[in-house]
């Protein structure tokens, strides 16, 4: 061996974490080139006149109350007292090669956060990353009788600059807070189990797929453990969250539209009750009708309400409905937050985007069926679309209502308002467009 070559050869040894790094780099590049094409496409698109400014119009976007906790509640807990339990190299799970063959929350991520309640305490206990791994609970825990639970769901995207965002989180924890207090459960700072979040998401950051067409799901969750049968609020609690790269959520036909079963013999919500929080017990009576859709050969359920066939929502989404309303006048309307409405994010997003393009009118008022079949038969019903985290927009095609079909032009439309709705969305969320509802993590 000649000296210039053991020279060499020293120096890739010396240098072998910056090989290591430049060969990492390249394969992220090559993963990113769907996210490059795509910004490349916004550039082209951005000629037309449906622009996003960056500033939130605090018109349009109110802001939100802070949580009041219970005067007994006992200590909060802070993000500073996070401890990590990291996973052992034998514990890591291989990450999914396929982004676009995901499915929804099939797969988890190699580690969870949780944060315990015990009033016995004094309160909420100190934050804890650990591996995931099952929970440990006495069978009479309050979660396992009486559906003492809530949840969230929220998203974590890989920006077109590599930068990893999550949106609109202070909404998703007040939200959860207000679901807490029905619950009888301890509330907390959103602030700070978002601090926690965002330690979890840069240990598993791998995990968040390197496309703009999967995403990070982020499933925060909150549990009454106390080991007691009375119909009482717990004691003791546990705040969770767990990791779980998505795909598309649900299947569509061809044209990317879902069909719709609209039976008012079932209600999932109703005046006075809950249907306005993500309470796990609003979910498991969904089930049956959903299967009955699906046997009629229909994608998701079209809940109704009331002797005047209410559209409240559409499986677990929101609805919107775009038509020509009585003066004549382009229109965007969803039903207003009257308690049997879960108050969606992309919902508020989407009435705030809106009424800042100015471009149509802009309403939360009551829809019908009658009204919707009376629209169709006019030709004055133009789209039809549910609006959720999971999906963004998922637009409907077809309506199965009173044993007739009801085909809505959803898809015919030549500049549908829900594909603009998608993208300035998605555009915000992946970073090609800087917009302060998406919060960087780093
Ligand atoms: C979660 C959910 C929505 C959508 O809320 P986002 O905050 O937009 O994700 C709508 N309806 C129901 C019933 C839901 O559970």
């Amino acid at each position: 061996m000649t000296t210039k070559m053991a020279i060499n050869a020293k120096d890739i040894f010396r240098n072998q974490h910056r090989l290591i790094r430049f060969i990492e780099q390249s394969i992220r590049l090559c993963s990113n080139q769907s996210l490059k094409a795509a910004r490349q496409k916004l550039s082209e698109n951005q000629a037309d006149d449906f622009k996003i400014t960056s500033s939130v119009n605090t018109e349009y976007s109110h802001s939100l109350e802070p949580i009041k906790h219970d005067k007994d509640l006992g200590h909060l807990f802070k993000a500073s007292q996070l401890t990590v339990r990291l996973a052992s190299p034998q514990q890591l799970q291989p990450k999914p090669d396929n982004d676009e063959a995901l499915g929804f929350g099939k797969l988890f991520t190699d580690h969870m956060l949780k944060i315990y309640y015990h009033k016995s305490l004094g309160g909420w206990q100190k934050p804890e990353i650990t591996p995931l791994e099952n929970l440990v609970m006495h069978p009479a825990a309050k979660v396992l009788h009486y559906a003492v639970e809530l949840f969230e769901g929220m998203k974590a995207y890989r920006g077109v600059d590599g930068k990893i965002r999550i949106f609109r989180p202070d909404m998703n924890m007040h939200r959860m807070n207000l679901a807490a207090m029905r619950s009888g459960l301890p509330t907390f700072e959103g602030k700070e189990f978002v601090a926690c979040l965002s330690r979890l998401l840069s240990i598993d950051s791998e995990w968040v797929p390197h496309t703009d067409t999967a995403s990070l799901y982020i499933r925060p969750t909150l549990i009454g453990i106390d080991p007691t049968l009375g119909v009482a609020s717990s004691d003791s609690a546990l705040l969770y969250s767990i990791l779980s790269p998505v795909g598309s959520y649900f299947k569509s036909d061809s044209s990317g539209a879902v069909s719709l079963l609209a039976d008012p013999s079932y209600t999932r919500a109703w005046p006075g009750g809950v249907g306005n929080r993500k309470m796990g017990s609003n979910y498991a009576p969904t089930i049956n009708v959903q299967k009955e859709a699906a046997a009629r050969g229909l994608q998701q359920v079209l809940w109704l309400y009331g002797e005047d066939h209410q559209l409240t929502e559409v499986g677990t989404m929101n609805i919107f409905m775009f038509y020509i309303n009585d003066k004549g006048e382009q229109e965007l309307i969803t039903p207003p937050l009257n308690g049997l409405i879960l108050p969606g994010i992309t919902r508020d997003s989407i009435l705030g985007l809106a009424r800042q393009w100015g471009k149509f009118k802009v309403c939360e008022g009551v829809i019908t069926m009658p009204k919707v079949c009376e629209l169709l038969n006019q030709g004055r019903l133009l789209e039809l679309f549910g609006t959720g985290t999971a999906c963004v927009v998922s637009p409907i095609s077809r309506i199965n209502y009173m044993g007739q079909d009801l085909y809505i032009p959803t898809m015919e439309q030549e500049k549908p308002v829900h594909e603009r709705i998608r993208e300035t969305l998605t555009d915000i969320q992946y970073g090609r467009v800087d917009h302060p509802w998406s919060v960087v993590i780093d």
